[in-house]
């Protein structure tokens, strides 16, 4: 089957404004300042919660 009408351009352009993607969001760090993804740890002290470090990844 077909279907029975085509989508116009302006139903097509209003479908697609909600399509638009926005930039990752980030947090200051509370331990050293630096910004961060959320919900991940700090690339540059390790901070995930108080009372948990790993490792950073720029220091090996
Ligand atoms: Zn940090």
């Amino acid at each position: 089957m077909q279907p029975t009408h085509r989508t116009s351009p302006g139903r097509t352009r209003r479908r697609r404004s909600h399509h638009a993607l926005r930039g990752a969001q980030s947090v200051t760090c509370p331990n050293c300042g630096a910004p961060r993804l959320p919900h991940r740890a700090c690339a540059d002290c390790g901070y995930v919660r108080p009372g948990l470090k790993i490792k950073p990844i720029n220091e090996s």
